[in-house]
């Protein structure tokens, strides 16, 4: 018949082992994703200067390529008077409820409501404000 009592050696060897484990497993997750982290503390921050610069290519990027519309769309963009740029400094699309932002901050976004380009400092007269 076996012996199945553990010796204080025994325990001892196996306590040893998990821990070198625990070890290797945090050496590991550190390898794995402990440097994210830090790369996320890397990436740099937007500068004074590149937010002039996204400005100065928003206000000469023009929205107003209606091309691929059909004219019931043309006419929607045209009754609710959209404009590339707005008269109204605190109601733009960019901070429209509506506004579909571009990916890139050197093209046009989109609406909701209305079909075509649609600039950031556009308004048009159904403007909501933004709330999320
Ligand atoms: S609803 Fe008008 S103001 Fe709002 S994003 Fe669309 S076009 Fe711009």
């Amino acid at each position: 018949m076996e012996d199945k009592r553990v010796t204080r050696r025994d325990f001892l060897l196996r306590v040893g082992a998990l821990g070198l484990a625990g070890l290797g497993g945090s050496a590991l997750l550190s390898a794995c994703g402990g440097g994210q982290q830090q790369q996320q503390q890397a990436t740099p921050q937007p500068s004074a200067a590149s937010a002039d610069t996204a400005a100065a290519a928003s206000a000469e990027l023009t929205c107003t390529d209606v091309s691929g519309l059909t004219p019931e769309e043309i006419q929607m963009r045209e009754s609710l008077e959209y404009t590339d740029h707005s008269p109204y400094p605190d109601k733009t699309c960019s901070n429209c409820q509506l506004f579909i932002p571009p990916e890139n901050p050197n093209q046009c976004g989109a609406c909701q409501l209305i079909k075509g380009p649609i600039h950031p400092n556009g308004y048009c007269t159904s403007w909501v404000q933004k709330t999320t």
